[in-house]
């Protein structure tokens, strides 16, 4: 396609992750035939929830991550393939990092947020987080040496025991045979503390079924190549302690992906402030969906849920908002909740049910098969999975 000759100016979504890639599939099914174009850094869309089942062989990368250009035939979109680095909102324009110039109509940002490395020193010299397909390969490069070296005993450490610590460690454990302990590093007075407690209580279990250490109220106070140093949260009862590692994944610290507009409108957090609607108040032509954004008066959590309920809504609101209608506020619907907890495991707390063990697994695995973008994606990978059964 050539992007200077569009028969008119294009809705332009950057950032292909749930918030914007479910912002393009609602504004194709009310198209009105004005262009939209998605522009992602990466040439696969990432379905985060399923790096566990990646990590595990349980799933391959084309059933977790395909390609946006298969995807942008399938649904009928325009992908380009780079990096936002400025919007220039007075003339409506963004610019790539190969200098390609889009003049928009409507935008929607939706750049998610990456590993936060400055948060403690030499991080991101000896540690890497789990959300995105090079903390995917660090870690599998991990487990293969661990798992084919006698050697190679030393724990693996996760700081963070929030969804993504705890999903993790059980996964990692199940993958190593309990070769190695994990352990588990989190600052507050129990794991999951915002999830539900079924969940909460499912996890409890995994975790004693498998070689994880836990350390609550404890936090990294320094690292070296070889040597983690723990310290506690109580000054009082201050008990410092070295683990000699083999891996660090930190999953205890995100921040969002900034874009050179979005430094004005951030707050200390650097995420975001949108209006109710979802779009930026001094700019009603700029929405923001995802992990990226907080609203002031109406906070909700960040997840794919959210974003992609965000990305519904935010459709919706471009399309009134071309067509001079009132816009609709956000409203969070919560779904519930879905761990994975080991190879073969899951725990499902809503969507009606609370349910755990292999029945779970299998539930969870189908109910993100039916959110996977692109129905021919979905069906192939249902397809394969019934035939690898029998
Ligand atoms: C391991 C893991 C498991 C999770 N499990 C769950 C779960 O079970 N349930 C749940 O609800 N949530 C889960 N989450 C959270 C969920 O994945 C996020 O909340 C969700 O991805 C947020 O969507 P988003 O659109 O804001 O960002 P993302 O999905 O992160 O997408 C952002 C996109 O922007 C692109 N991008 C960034 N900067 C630029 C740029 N400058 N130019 C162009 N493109 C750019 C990135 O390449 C990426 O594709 C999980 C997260 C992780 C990491």
């Amino acid at each position: 396609m050539d992007l200077n000759n569009l028969k008119s100016d294009p809705i332009v979504v950057v950032g292909g992750g749930f918030g914007g890639l479910s912002t393009v599939q609602a504004l194709l099914a009310q198209s009105d035939g004005t262009p939209i174009i998605l522009i992602d850094q990466s040439p696969r869309f990432l379905f985060k929830p399923l790096l566990y089942e990646l990590l595990s062989g349980e799933l391959e990368l084309w059933e977790v991550a395909p390609k946006y250009s298969a995807l942008a035939s399938e649904l009928g979109f325009v992908f380009l393939h780079g990096c936002v680095v400025e919007i220039d909102e007075i003339e409506q324009k963004l610019i790539t990092l190969s200098g390609i110039e889009i003049i928009y109509s409507q935008l929607v940002i939706s750049t998610g947020v990456t590993t936060d490395f400055s948060l403690l020193e030499n991080l991101q010299d000896y540690a890497c987080g789990f959300s995105n397909l090079n903390d995917f390969r660090i870690i599998k490069k991990l487990i293969n040496k661990i798992n084919n070296s006698s050697e190679c005993t030393n724990p693996i450490v996760i700081a963070g025991a929030g969804p993504t610590g705890v999903e993790l460690a059980c996964k990692l454990s199940d993958l190593v045979n309990n070769r190695v302990e994990i352990c588990l590093i989190d600052k507050g007075k129990e794991i999951l503390s915002q999830s539900k407690s079924f969940n909460r209580e499912k996890a409890i279990n995994a975790i004693a079924n498998r070689n994880i250490k836990i350390y609550l109220e404890h936090y990294i106070a320094s690292l070296n190549k070889n040597f983690i140093e723990l310290s506690t949260v109580e000054i009082e009862r201050n008990n410092s302690l070295k683990i000699n590692y083999s891996g660090l994944v930190w999953t205890a610290g995100l921040k969002p992906c900034s874009l050179l507009l979005a430094d004005h409108f951030s707050d200390t957090n650097k995420k975001i402030k949108v209006n109710k609607f979802l779009q930026i108040n001094e700019n009603q032509n700029i929405f923001c969906v995802g992990d990226m954004i907080f609203c002031e008066n109406y906070p909700f959590p960040s997840s794919a849920q959210v974003a992609m309920q965000q990305g519904f809504l935010t459709a919706q609101n471009i399309v009134s908002l071309r067509e001079g209608n009132k816009l609709k506020s956000f409203q969070f619907e919560d779904l519930g909740e879905m761990l994975s907890l080991g190879i073969g495991n899951a725990s499902i707390t809503g969507y009606g049910v609370t349910l755990a063990g292999p029945l779970a697994f299998k539930i969870r695995h189908l109910a993100y098969l039916m959110r996977m973008p692109g129905f021919s994606q979905s069906l192939k990978s249902l397809g394969s999975r019934l035939f690898s059964q029998q």
